[in-house]
C-alpha cells in the first residue's frame, strides 16, 4: 500500500519523490510506504490552505451551513467505522473493540463541534447607553495540526472538528508510525461537501515535515499533542513568527486511593485506567497511590488482576492488551522495566513479553509496588502497560506524592470522604480530576494540563476559543469625552 499526501483536494506524491515505511506492530514487518513531506511540500499545501482561507467560502459561510457539512463528516465517519477501526487496529496494534469505541467518537466530535458553533453566541458589553463594545470571533488563519501515534484517528479528529468548525483551513501533519487511518479522511471530506483546498494532509517526519509546519509564516496556529520534549521544541520554533499554540503534552497521571473508597470500584478504574489503549495514553493513571491501611490486600489483588489482562493479537475481539505501536517504543517500554527491577521496584505482575506471542511488540500488563518518588518509573513518562504502587499514610503525603513529578494533565481520586475531595481537589496539580470515577469525558468541559503536561485548552467553547481571533469594536452612542489637546 502507498499512502501520499492530500494538496488542494489531490493525492500527490512529495515533490522529492522522498518516501519513508511503516511496520504493523503485531509483527512488525513493513506493509506501508508513505510520502515523505518536506519543506517544498508544506509550502504547496500552505498555498491551497491559505487560497482556500482568503478566497474560498468556507471562513464566511453562516455556522449553520458549516455545520449541516460536520454532520455530513459525522455520517461519513460512522458509514465507515469498522474500517476505519480495522485500519487502525492494525496500524497501531490496538486492540480492536478498543479501536471500535475511538471511531464512534471521532464522528461524536464532528457531531459535538457542529452544535458548539451553532449554539456559541459572540459577546457584547454595554456602557449604560454611551457605548456598545460587541467582539467578532474571526477564524485565526490556516491551523497547523500535528498529532501523536496514539489514538491517531479520534486525535486528530478531536483537533479538526473545532478548527473546520471555527471556519479554518487545515493541514494535519499526523504521526510517522500510524498514517494509515488519516488516509480515508479525504473520501469522507469530498463526501460531505469540504471545499478543496480547506483540508489538506501532508505526511513526513516529525523533524522534517512537522518543522516545516511550524516555521511556515503562513500559519498562525499549531496545535500539537505529543511528548513534552517536542512540545519545547516546537515552541521554540514557532517563538520567530509568535505562533498561537495550543499544546496537550505528556502526564504521568496519579490514581490516589483512600481506605473509606469503594476499593472494588477503585481497583476496575485502576486496572482499566492504566492498561486499556495499552497504556499508550496521555491521560493514563500510570501511578497508583495507596493507603497504608489496605495497601498490601491492594497490591495483592491489582497483580493477581493484571496477570488475568488477555494480551494478544490486536484484531482478536478478546484481546484486552495489544501490541505496543512500534519497536523502538517497545524497547523503550522493555528498558524502563530493568530500570524498575534494577531500582528496587517490587515486580508483582509481568515484565515481559507472555510466551505465547513470540513476534510483535506485546508486553504482559506490568505492576511494579513499593515504588518510591526518587525512581525514575515513578517520575518519568512510560507510555505503556507499566504501572506504579506506592504506600501513603496521611492526606498530607498523598498530596506530596500526587505533585511530586514534573507533569500535570489529569488525576483520579478515590474516596468517600466529601471534605477530603474538596480540599484535595484544590490542591492537586494537574489539568484535570476525576473523583470515584474512571476518565469519563463531557466535551464541552476544558482538556489540558499544567506543568510540562500542556499549555493552553481544547473542548467545547476552549477549542473554538484556539482557532479564533477575538476581534472587539467600540460603538459610541454618545459623544464620548475626547480631550481637546492644541485647543486652547
Ligand atoms: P511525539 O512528540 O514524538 O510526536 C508527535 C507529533 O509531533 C508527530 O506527528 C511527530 O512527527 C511530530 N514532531 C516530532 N518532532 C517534531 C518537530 N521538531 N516539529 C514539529 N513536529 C514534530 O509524540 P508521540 O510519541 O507521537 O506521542 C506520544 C506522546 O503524546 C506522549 O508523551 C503522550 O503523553 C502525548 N499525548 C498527549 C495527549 C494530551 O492530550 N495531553 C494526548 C495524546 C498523547
Amino acid at each position: 500500500m502507498n499512502l501520499q499526501h492530500y494538496i488542494g483536494g489531490e493525492h500527490v506524491p512529495s515533490v522529492s519523490g522522498a518516501t519513508f515505511t511503516a511496520l504493523e506492530p503485531a509483527t512488525n514487518e513493513e506493509y506501508l510506504t508513505v510520502s515523505a513531506g518536506q519543506a517544498e511540500d508544506i509550502e504547496a499545501a500552505v498555498a491551497a490552505a491559505r487560497k482556500a482561507f482568503t478566497e474560498g467560502p468556507w471562513p464566511k459561510m453562516p455556522a449553520q451551513q458549516r455545520a449541516g457539512i460536520l454532520r455530513k463528516i459525522a455520517d461519513a465517519i460512522e458509514k465507515r467505522d469498522d474500517e476505519i477501526a480495522s485500519l487502525e487496529c492494525r496500524d497501531t496494534g490496538l486492540p480492536i473493540t478498543q479501536a471500535r469505541g475511538q471511531a464512534h467518537r471521532a464522528a461524536q466530535n464532528f457531531r459535538f463541534f457542529a452544535d458548539v458553533i451553532t449554539t456559541l453566541g459572540e459577546d457584547v458589553y454595554r456602557v449604560a447607553s454611551a457605548q456598545l463594545n460587541y467582539v467578532i470571533r474571526k477564524p485565526i488563519g490556516v491551523a497547523g495540526l500535528i498529532t501523536p501515534w496514539n489514538t491517531p484517528f479520534m486525535l486528530e479528529t478531536w483537533k479538526l472538528a473545532p478548527a473546520l468548525a471555527a471556519g479554518c483551513p487545515v493541514i494535519l501533519k499526523p504521526a510517522e508510525w500510524s498514517p494509515l487511518s488519516a488516509s480515508l479522511l479525504p473520501a469522507i471530506m469530498e463526501e460531505a461537501g469540504v471545499p478543496a483546498g480547506v483540508f489538506n494532509i501532508v505526511h513526513g517526519i516529525g523533524e522534517e515535515a512537522g518543522a516545516a509546519l511550524v516555521a511556515h509564516p503562513d500559519v498562525p496556529i499549531i496545535s500539537f499533542t505529543g511528548e513534552t520534549t517536542t512540545g519545547q521544541i516546537i515552541m521554540r520554533n514557532a517563538a520567530d513568527n509568535l505562533k498561537t499554540l495550543s499544546m496537550e503534552l505528556g502526564g504521568k497521571s496519579p490514581l490516589i486511593i483512600f481506605d473509606d473508597a469503594d476499593l472494588d470500584r477503585a481497583l476496575d478504574a485502576a486496572v482499566f485506567g492504566v492498561f486499556s489503549l495499552n497504556g499508550e495514553r496521555c491521560t493514563a493513571s500510570s501511578r497508583v497511590l495507596v493507603q497504608d491501611t489496605v495497601y498490601e490486600e491492594f497490591v495483592q489483588r491489582f497483580a493477581e488482576r493484571a496477570s488475568r489482562v488477555k494480551v494478544g493479537a490486536p484484531d482478536d475481539p478478546a484481546t484486552e492488551l495489544g501490541a505496543l505501536v512500534h519497536p523502538e517504543h517497545y524497547g523503550r517500554v522493555m528498558e524502563y522495566v530493568q530500570i524498575g527491577i534494577d531500582e528496587g521496584a517490587r515486580l508483582v505482575a509481568g515484565g515481559s513479553r507472555p510466551d505465547t506471542l513470540p513476534v510483535g511488540n506485546f508486553l504482559s500488563a506490568t505492576v511494579f509496588a513499593d515504588v518510591s518518588p526518587k525512581m525514575r518509573i515513578f517520575q518519568e513518562e512510560i507510555f505503556g502497560p507499566v504501572v506504579c504502587v506506592t504506600p501513603f499514610s496521611t492526606e498530607e503525603e498523598a498530596l506530596e506524592l500526587a505533585n511530586d513529578t514534573r507533569y500535570g494533565l489529569a488525576a483520579y481520586l478515590w474516596t468517600n470522604n466529601l471534605r477530603r475531595t474538596h480540599r484535595l481537589a484544590q490542591q492537586i496539580e494537574s489539568g484535570m480530576l476525576w473523583v470515584n470515577s474512571q476518565n469519563v469525558r463531557d466535551l464541552r468541559t476544558p482538556f489540558g494540563g499544567v506543568k510540562a503536561s500542556g499549555l493552553g485548552r481544547e473542548g467545547g467553547k476552549h477549542s473554538i476559543d484556539v482557532y479564533t481571533e477575538s476581534h472587539i469594536v467600540h460603538v459610541a452612542t454618545e459623544d464620548l469625552p475626547i480631550p481637546r489637546f492644541g485647543a486652547s
